[in-house]
This record gives C-alpha cells, structure tokens and sequence, in this order.
C-alpha cells in the first residue's frame, strides 16, 4: 500500500535514472532526515548510507559545521555571480585551496554546479584550445566503454554506457570509446593483469594511430570507474595509458568527480595510481554534497591561450548561472578544512583494511564472482556461475533484487548495469558500522539466492 506522499510522488515526478514503468507500481523511498551514516525515511526506519548518497556525502549527513557556515553565508551574501570579472572572498579563497592540494599542473580554477557541466567545459576547452592553437582537426576525445562522465550531450556521450546513448542519439561525432579495464570481465583467458594492461594500451595506441594523432586531443578516465561497476584499474594500466597518450600528445583528462577527496586513501585518485593527468574534473565530495559544485583545474598553459584568444576575439564565451556560488563555495571551503583538520585521509587508511576485508569476504557467497574496492569504495561481480563467470541475463535484475533486499535490510546500495553493486559509504564510517553494513548485505545476499 503506497503512501499519501508516494502517490503523489507518482503523480508529478520524473526520477532520474529509474524505470519509470516499475516506478509506478513500487513507487519511491521518501528519505526524512540524516544523522553521521545514516538516512531516515518518513516512517522512521534507519538505513545505512552505503553509497554516501551517490558516492557524495562524504562528512556524512548530520555535519554543524557545514550546516553552519551554510547559514552564515546565506544571511551575507546569499548569491553573485562571477561574469565578467565580478567575484567574492569564498570563491577565491577555495581556488587557493584547490591549487595547494591539486595532483595535475594547475593554474587556475573554472567553476561549474555539476560533474556532467565539468566534463562539459573539459570538452568544449579542448575545442577551444585547439582552434586557437590553429590546429582545429584536433578535436577527437577518447573515452571508455563503461566509463562514466556525466548526462549534458557531450559528458553524456564520453559516458560508454548503453543507457546514456540508445535513442538519445548519442555519442556525438568526434567521441570514441576504448576497452574497458576490467580484468576479470574482459581479459582472456590466462591473461595477467599486467599483459591485460599492455594490450589495452596497445589498443588504444592503434585507435589514435587509425584515427591520425593529428585529430586526437585528449583521453578521459575516471582512477576508479564508478557507475561503471566500481572498477579498480588493472597493474601498470596507467602508466601504459600515459606512455601512449605522451607519444601522440594527447591530453590526460582525470575525471576525479567520485574519487576526489580522499576516496582512494589519497586526497586524489590520480595519486594512488600514479596517473599524470594534464587536467582535472571534481565535485561531490568537494562541499560533501552539501551544495552543487563542481571544478575544473586548468593547467598554465591552456590559461595563457584562453588569455590570449580574449586579446583576440574578446569575451570568454562559458560559464553557468551558478558557477562558483559563494554558498557552494563557503561550504568547500571548510569541507577541505575538516578534511585537513580531522585527517580524514589518515581514517581512511585506518578503516579501509576492515572494509576491504568485509568486501573480499562476499566472494565466498555462490553468487559473487568477483570482489574489488581501494580505499572506501568497492564493488561486486554477481554471476550465475562462478567457474564460468557467466552472467545473469540483464532482465533478471540479480542486482537490484540484491539491493531491495538490502534496503528491507536497513542498507542503501547501489545496484549496477543488472549485475554489480557498489559500496562507497561516507568516509566518516566507523569499523562497528562498516560491519554492521555488510552483517546487513550478506543477509540480503542470503535472501536473493
Ligand atoms: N563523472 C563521474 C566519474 C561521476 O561519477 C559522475 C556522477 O556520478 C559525473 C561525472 C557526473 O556528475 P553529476 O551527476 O554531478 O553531473
């Protein structure tokens, strides 16, 4: 029996990635209130946030400090802009921080409210740059199958994810996509990690080669993929991706929008892979979710030709509404100060021996094939047949079943492309909490068998 609110939910909303069919007849989770890891839904049943809401609320949900310098901020100044030279203290206070923390060559800070509108501007940068350059047949973007870059048409297409694309007509031209670096769904047989790698980057070294390094400007990769599965990168894959893209000079885009902040046990995951990226996509965890805000961190040398192009033809023509909002801005601001101040990146080491632990242990159930995480975030292979690996048809929805079990559970997971689930709780999680979370996934587990 669904609720007066569920019903009327049913009546006005469009969800995000959700069935929309199913939707109608199961109807939603309506979420109250927050406290440390935990969300409350309206008749008080208490969930574990095993995915930090979408790998994002990273000081857990009930953080004063946040909440208060929100507040502070909105009765000064609760909005301007940043166009044409205007500008305010959080704004640039924050870029301060971002430049002293920044893994990549950074110069300066460009805005957004999204992760999507931050890939967005990567894109539509590298475009830029290079008709400036003279060089406007440069202008092809790689990406990965099962990468995940956003929803606008452009960070939608770098996605290599079905559902983005099928009857949006998308990916746009000039977007390709590579192999996905996952080991145990896509190496051969016998193939080490290491040779995986190998042959990935020689893949890729071909698609540039076919394609004319002089029409390739720059790769795009996620450290850890996200809704891809949560999928860790295959030994040397990195340094093998970064040894072919500097032959062809090709740029290195790091999309760090979910591993940014501590994630990985780095305050970045391009320094737990040793990635060189020339530039970098963040958010979520840049104001813990508390408020919309996104950052790109652009290197010396691209600023000097977006300098120059305004000498040229005048104003820089990009940038949103919301861009650098001096709320969003207030509330990262101390968001990198508690992450400093409470070395949230030394409990994270602390605590992710006892989550990884808790992962790998998933794998002795019959239905897991596979069990990989860093940091605080993992994710799990289910499979029909773990000798033959073989999936589940995608129909069957063995994930999301796993999940709404978990949820009866007391746990929020996230369910994958039919067959993965992922785990990436807030960074605050305790040891007692994180294995209370699996204590409660592992009965839901029992449960979908
Ligand atoms: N990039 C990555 C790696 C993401 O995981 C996401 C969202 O989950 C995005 C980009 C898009 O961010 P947003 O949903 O804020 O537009």
């Amino acid at each position: 029996m669904l609720s007066n609110l569920a019903v009327r939910d049913i009546e006005t909303l469009v969800h995000p990635y959700t069935n929309l069919a199913t939707h109608r007849e199961v109807g939603p989770l309506i979420l109250e209130r927050g406290e440390g890891v935990f969300v409350y839904d309206t008749a008080g049943k208490g969930y574990i946030e095993g995915m930090a809401g979408l790998w994002c609320t990273s000081l857990g949900y009930s953080n004063e400090e946040l909440v208060e310098v929100a507040a502070e901020q909105m009765r000064k100044l609760p909005f301007t802009h940043i166009f044409s030279g205007r500008s305010h203290d959080p704004a640039i206070e924050l870029a301060e921080k971002l430049k002293e923390i920044a893994p990549v060559p950074i110069s300066k800070i460009f805005y957004g409210a999204s992760g999507s509108d931050a890939n967005d501007t990567q894109v539509k940068l590298v475009w830029y740059m290079n008709n400036a350059l003279g060089r406007p047949q440069k202008k092809k973007i790689i990406s990965r199958l099962k990468g995940y870059h956003g929803v606008t048409v452009a960070s939608a297409s770098l996605t290599g994810l079905p559902a983005n694309h099928t009857d949006f007509d998308l990916p746009i031209a000039g977007i390709l996509h590579t192999s996905c670096p996952h080991h145990y769904r896509f190496a051969q047989p016998g193939e080490t990690e290491l040779e995986f790698s190998s042959r990935l980057a020689a893949e890729l070294e071909e698609m540039i080669l076919r394609e004319g390094p002089e029409t390739v400007a720059a790769f795009i990769a996620e450290p850890v993929m996200g809704a891809g599965g949560a999928v860790t990168p295959p030994e040397g894959y990195f340094e093998k991706i970064n040894a072919v893209l500097a032959k062809y000079d090709v740029l290195f885009i790091a999309d760090e929008v979910i591993t940014g902040f501590g994630r990985t046990g780095n305050m970045f995951g391009t320094t737990t892979y040793g990635l060189k990226a020339d530039t970098l996509s963040c958010a979520k965890a840049i104001t813990s979710a508390y408020f919309p805000l996104s950052a790109v961190m652009i290197s010396e040398p691209i600023y000097e030709v977006l300098v120059d192009q305004s000498r040229k033809i005048g104003t820089f023509g990009h940038g949103n509404t919301y861009a650098g909002h001096p709320v969003g801005c207030a509330i990262a601001v101390k968001t990198l100060e508690i992450y400093q101040r409470d070395d949230i990146v030394g409990h994270v080491r602390k605590v992710a021996p006892k989550f990884l632990q808790r992962l790998e242990k998933l794998a002795e159930h019959p239905l897991v094939g596979e069990a990989r995480g860093v940091g605080l975030i993992g994710g799990i292979e289910l499979v029909k047949d773990k000798a033959t690996k073989a999936q589940f048809e995608a129909k069957k929805g063995v994930a999301a079943k796993s999940g709404a079990f978990a949820q009866d559970e007391g746990l929020i997971v996230r369910p994958l492309g039919g067959d993965r689930v992922a785990f990436c709780p807030p960074l605050i999680i305790n040891e007692a909490e994180i294995d209370e979370m699996f204590d409660r996934y592992e009965r839901a587990l029992a449960k979908t068998l």
